[in-house]
């Protein structure tokens, strides 16, 4: 009937049909904004081919004009008192299915074989912003058929996912997101275009996920970890910061793996590259 979630009277009318309480703990912000929509559908290229996952459909803002656009749209929501509302708001749409769960505890990887056989598939949502980014890194260290991330979070987080060696944003967020994918920031948006209005800035960013992680590792979990302690003393230098850390890597073993690489002991870990840490990671694994 050409009746759009997103305009604000409508999304009030409905929260009041059903006498609707937005919950501050699960992040319950809803989209009022056409614009910021089409923006969001736009960057994540939906087309008629496409199969889309999102994540916290809320009443259905997003969801309703991803079911215009993509061929199949799987919404999983935590927050049964939606259930209802979504079944009136999308009971026109025969190409969505509402799943009920937690996507931190649902397993995606059954999820995506059930519903999408297994195709490569987007991911595009308005985040819960309180768990950002457990989500991220759960949809990206699981190596799953995802192409697309196309996500609406707080802009502070989106600037630390996109931030560059020597920047005060960049961090191991910045080394986890950019290892899987190539980030891209599509829009900033204003906090008045949601219900209830949200107290943190936003941002819409897009992970292109790269067919292969940007650097060759032999072991993720120890670059992980080096990245995590350079980062737990920021202060301090490289060899300083590893030394402290629950690695057990002596001074004199940094400095040699350090050298090996080419790479600077006074240097901060806030400027080293991730082809740097992966560089250092793998001599350290093969030497230690
Ligand atoms: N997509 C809607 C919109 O744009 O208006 C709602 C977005 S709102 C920011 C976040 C949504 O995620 C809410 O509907 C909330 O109930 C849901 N949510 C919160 N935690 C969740 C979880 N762990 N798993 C699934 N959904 C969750």
């Amino acid at each position: 009937d050409g009746k759009k979630l997103y305009s604000p009277k409508v999304t009030k009318e409905i929260v009041e049909k059903y006498s609707f309480k937005f919950s501050k703990s699960l992040g319950q912000n809803f989209l009022v904004d056409g614009n910021v929509i089409r923006k969001i559908c736009d960057g994540a290229n939906i087309t008629k081919e496409d199969e889309v996952l999102e994540i916290g459909p809320g009443i259905g803002t997003l969801t309703q004009i991803l079911a215009e656009r993509a061929k199949k749209v799987v919404s999983v929501e935590i927050d049964k008192k939606l259930l209802p509302i979504l079944d009136e708001t999308l009971s026109g749409y025969e190409n969505v299915e509402i799943v009920h769960g937690d996507v931190l505890e649902i397993n995606l990887n059954t999820l995506i074989r059930e519903k999408f056989k297994n195709k490569r598939i987007k991911v595009v949502a308005n985040l819960p912003y309180y768990i950002t980014t457990p989500i991220i890194m759960t949809l990206l260290e699981q190596k799953l058929p995802i192409d697309k991330i196309v996500v609406m979070i707080q802009k502070e987080v989106a600037l630390r996912m996109q931030a560059n060696p020597g920047s005060k944003d960049y961090g191991s967020l910045s080394i986890a997101v950019q290892y899987y994918s190539e980030p891209k920031i599509i829009t900033n948006v204003s906090k008045n275009v949601f219900i209830p209005k949200p107290k943190v800035d936003s941002t819409v960013i897009m992970l292109d996920i790269l067919d292969k992680p940007r650097v060759e590792v032999k072991d993720e979990k120890l670059m992980f970890n080096i990245v995590k302690a350079a980062f737990a003393k920021r202060r301090k230098t490289l060899t300083n910061a590893l030394n402290s850390s629950p690695l057990g890597l002596s001074k004199k073993d940094i400095k040699e793996a350090l050298a090996s690489c080419d790479v600077d002991p006074k240097v901060r870990g806030e400027n080293l590259t991730i082809e740097e840490y992966a560089q250092i990671a793998n001599v350290i694994a093969l030497k230690f």
